[in-house]
C-alpha cells in the first residue's frame, strides 16, 4: 500500500498498474496532474491468508487546497505479490482538510502547515 502511495506521489504509472489486479484494473491509467499527495496516514490495516485491508487517509493538494481522502482498499496475494482489486471510498471524493492552529504540515517537513504547504 506505501509502495502504491508512492507511486502516485512519483507518478509511477507502470508500477501503478503492475500492483493493480488485472481484472480490477482501469483501461488506461492516469494520474491527474493537477493533483499532488503530500502526506499519508494508515488508520487500519487487517490481513488475512491471501487478501488484506488497508485504510488509509491521504492528503494532496488539488487546486491550491490541501484536501483529504479517505478510503478502504482491498488486496489479494497472487503468486506471491499483494494486488489492489478495490477501494471503497469512506468519504465522498476530496474533501478540504482543514488544520487546526499550528498543526505541523501533512507534507512531514515538520514545519507549521501555514509556513510550508499553505
Ligand atoms: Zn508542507
Amino acid at each position: 500500500m506505501r509502495s502504491r502511495y508512492s507511486a502516485y506521489v512519483l507518478d509511477d504509472v507502470a508500477y501503478l498498474s503492475q500492483t493493480w489486479h488485472p481484472d480490477f484494473r482501469p483501461r488506461e491509467l492516469t494520474i491527474d496532474p493537477d493533483i499532488r499527495f503530500i502526506g499519508l496516514a494508515v488508520i487500519a490495516s487487517d490481513q488475512q491468508d491471501r487478501q488484506a485491508t488497508v485504510e488509509f487517509e491521504a492528503r494532496l493538494l488539488a487546486s491550491g487546497q490541501v484536501q483529504a481522502m479517505h478510503e478502504k482498499s482491498a488486496f489479494v496475494k497472487k503468486e506471491g505479490k499483494w494486488l489492489y482489486t478495490t477501494g471503497e471510498m469512506l468519504m465522498p471524493g476530496f474533501q478540504p482538510w482543514k488544520p487546526g492552529r499550528n498543526e505541523t504540515c501533512p507534507c512531514g517537513s515538520g514545519k507549521k502547515f501555514k509556513r510550508c504547504c499553505a
